[in-house]
């Protein structure tokens, strides 16, 4: 089975709902300059909450075919959970994505392998695709325990899902080292944890399950490196951070194969 490549944009607390707005309407316009061809390549922006409505004017009204998603979610459904944003809301604003597990909430936050999967598992149920991220910090990476360390990040997230729900799912390898600091991961060193992140759902769930679940790579993602990146066997596409800020360089990235 073919995976679809998927080019996410995330843009964590940058961007107000004007800044928004044009850059959605610039990537578009890269994008339709280049005469993009959204059926082989899936490509989303991850912005604040509180630009999600003003993406969703944007897109729907001028009819773009760019997905969009939140940063987090909430496990609950409604209720006094004060400053919490719940799934079914986020559906309603038609995100597709939903990203969870991000290292810097899972740093700043305290979130644990557990919560990503009841959040991933809350996103599932309202309709959305858990974008679950994992990834080592560099004492880990130096000590060559990354693949056992990610392993371990998966077995928590993914404990309870069905293979369904898997399939559905996506799974952003990020290690932290690289993440905003300039250091890219080799396309090897991706490969090597992508890969071995694949071998662990066939091993869990299927062989079905595991062709069928798309597996990211994350951290210091640009146009000067993303070909190389792809051209790996497990790497089904990119979160991107800095270099989504700019329509340009982030259209260029999703162009990965032009
Ligand atoms: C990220 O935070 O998900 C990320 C990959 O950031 P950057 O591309 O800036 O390293």
């Amino acid at each position: 089975m073919a995976r679809t490549p998927l080019m996410a944009g995330n843009w964590k607390m940058n961007m107000d709902h004007l800044e928004a707005i044009h850059l959605v309407q610039g990537l578009h316009q890269e994008l339709t300059d280049a005469n993009f061809d959204y059926s082989k390549t899936e490509v989303a922006v991850i912005p604040p909450f509180t630009d999600i409505r003003s993406v969703q004017t944007v897109v729907e009204g001028d009819d773009m075919k760019i997905k969009y998603g939140a940063q987090d979610v909430s496990t609950k459904e409604s209720g006094a959970y004060t400053g919490e944003i719940s799934a079914t809301m986020l559906s309603k604003l038609g995100c597709s994505f939903v990203v969870v597990g991000h290292s810097e909430r899972r740093e700043y936050h305290g979130e644990s392998d557990a919560l990503v999967g009841e959040k991933a598992r809350v996103a599932l149920a309202a309709g959305m695709t858990p974008i679950i991220c994992c990834g080592e910090g560099l004492e880990v990476r130096k000590a060559g325990e990354q693949v056992s360390h990610v392993l371990a990040q998966i077995d928590g997230a993914l404990d309870g899902m069905s293979a369904d729900d898997v399939k559905k799912s996506v799974i952003a390898y990020e290690p932290i080292w690289a993440i905003g600091t300039g250091e890219v991961a080799t396309p090897e060193d991706a490969q090597e944890v992508c890969g071995a992140i694949r071998v662990r759902v066939s091993e869990l769930y299927d062989a079905e399950t595991a062709e069928a679940v798309r597996v990211l790579y994350g951290g210091s993602v640009k146009s000067g490196n993303v070909r190389d990146i792809m051209a790996q066997a497990d790497v089904d596409g990119a979160l991107v951070g800095g270099a989504s800020l700019k329509a340009d360089e982030f259209a260029k990235i999703a162009r990965f194969d032009a």
